[in-house]
């Protein structure tokens, strides 16, 4: 091995240090920020010598203009997207990452086709990122769309099923045939129906799934896009890519499993679409949803010793969070101990909420575990809900036919007195009624959360 790539080699182990690391300082919330850069180090490390290996000077100007482009881009949607956003623009990142290895696959491919190089490792590697890296993009498309209401979020598709299994059938054809006819014209015409077929699969696969499970299947397709890398690391004989593609996947893959067990649901029930496409269940519930005002409200809190704010996608919908610990505090200075408890799917994407918490600087201290609050929740004197539904609706321990039933929640129901904040009478994610609204011990303090809020806030003021 000459010096360069040898010193090429160390760096991309670097580099995987660097994104290992990184990824671990993500897991914490004090340590995410720096994790974020950690990484991105690894990757700016990796281009460089990615681009001093290759060769590549001739094409220094056209990659530069590329990176120009793509970043500025980036920058810019990143800098402009909300907070409620973001799963949208995590689904658009993960489908251009999926045509990008598509479209090394095919650059590769026709390179091989042309100088009749094909041999059955590279067919099968370049299947396998045209294949996955077709299916991201289309499906990644689809799923930005049905989130952002672009197209309607729960269309389906007639026999999707049956498509879809055919689909996989002929795709496995195709790919077989291709790894068979290698760099030949019969070769070129499979290369090509597996890149059509693949992106029509795309969009058949994602179709049926209703546009509430969309965020699961984000994170999916961001597993999926990983693994398109990896596999195109594999066709251009790339260490770091490889590397990088499979940590993606395997850590898409671990995001994924832990969304469907927070919402105590399987992952094939997900691909086979159903919840949150639904707005059946909890119709046994009766009783009136009994509101509070304000200052009724105040005069509670105000008495109270301990308090638990419980925040909800309403919460991050409102953009109540800075509100919401300036009350905190408020209640702190009072004498009343606060803790805020953040349920795993809370939101509508992992760590919605402890984004939020920490971008308002709530102390980490005061953020608790589901687990550990729900023993003690009868000690709890007030526990504001503050835009959340389905994670503290007790129908999922009782009401065996709740779409909902079996996902652990947080048990507010059996705290002395619950506030919760919602706008109406809207229901949650799920689509279901929430006994907890109508409880004897519950009251409603209707209107938007940070308004709301920012009313308690200046009571306490007065
Ligand atoms: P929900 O989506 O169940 O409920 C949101 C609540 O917020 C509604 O009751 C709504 O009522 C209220 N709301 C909306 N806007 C405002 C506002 N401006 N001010 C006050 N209230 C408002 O939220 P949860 O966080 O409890 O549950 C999340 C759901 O999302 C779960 O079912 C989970 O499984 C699902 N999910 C989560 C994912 C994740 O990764 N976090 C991924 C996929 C799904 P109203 O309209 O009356 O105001």
């Amino acid at each position: 091995m000459d010096p360069i790539s040898i010193l090429v080699n160390v760096a991309y182990i670097v580099s995987a240090i660097l994104f290992i690391y990184g990824i671990r300082m993500l897991g914490r919330a004090e340590t995410a920020r720096q994790g974020n850069l950690v990484s991105a180090v690894g990757m700016f490390l990796a281009v460089i010598m990615t681009l001093i290996n290759e060769n590549l000077a001739g094409n220094f100007g056209l990659i530069f203009l590329g990176i120009l482009i793509g970043g500025g881009i980036g920058y810019f949607a990143a800098q402009r997207v909300e907070m409620t956003g973001m799963p949208e623009l995590v689904a658009l990142f993960n489908g251009f990452g999926g045509l990008a290895s598509l479209a090394v696959g095919w650059a590769e491919y026709q390179r091989l086709f042309e100088t009749d190089a094909t041999s059955i490792f590279t067919s099968i590697v370049i299947f396998l990122t045209v294949l996955i890296g077709g299916v991201t993009f289309t499906g990644s498309i689809l799923a930005w769309g049905k989130l952002s209401g672009r197209f309607g979020g729960n269309s389906t598709l007639p026999n999707s099923q049956f498509i879809n299994v055919a689909l996989i059938g002929v795709l496995l054809l195709c790919g077989i045939m291709l790894v068979l006819f290698g760099a030949t014209n019969a070769g070129y015409s499979m290369f090509m129906a597996v890149v059509v077929l693949s992106l029509v699969f795309g969009v058949t696969g994602v179709m049926p799934i209703g546009g509430g499970d969309m965020p699961v299947v984000v994170s999916l397709l961001n597993s999926l896009s990983g693994l398109a890398a990896s596999a195109a690391g594999f066709v251009i004989g790339n260490n770091v890519l490889i590397v990088a593609g499979c940590l993606v996947g395997a850590s898409g893959l671990i995001l994924t499993v832990i969304m469907c067990r927070a919402m105590n649901r399987s992952l094939g029930s997900v691909l086979m679409g159903g919840f949150g496409a639904t707005s059946s269940g909890g119709s046994g519930v009766e009783g009136e949803m009994k509101a509070a005002s304000v200052e009724d409200a105040y005069y509670v809190l105000e008495a109270a010793d301990s308090v638990i704010f419980v925040p909800g996608y309403g919460m991050a919908v409102a953009q109540a969070q800075h509100v919401v610990r300036e009350l905190g505090e408020i209640l702190e200075a009072n004498g009343t101990e606060v803790k805020y408890v953040v349920h795993p799917v809370a939101g509508r994407m992992p760590g919605h909420m402890n984004v939020l918490l920490a971008e308002a600087d709530v102390p980490y201290e005061q953020l608790v575990e589901m687990e550990d609050v729900n023993p003690t929740m009868e000690t709890v004197d007030v526990a504001i809900v503050i835009g959340a539904n389905d994670v503290v609706n007790p129908a999922a321990l009782t009401d065996e036919g709740s779409p909902i039933y079996g996902m652990p929640i947080i048990k507010v129901h059996e705290a002395r007195t619950v506030y919760a904040l919602k706008r109406g009478r809207g229901k949650g994610f799920s689509g279901i009624v929430n006994a907890l609204f109508f409880g004897d011990n519950t009251r409603m303090l209707f209107g938007d959360a940070k308004g709301t809020m920012s009313e308690l806030i200046a009571q306490f003021k007065d």
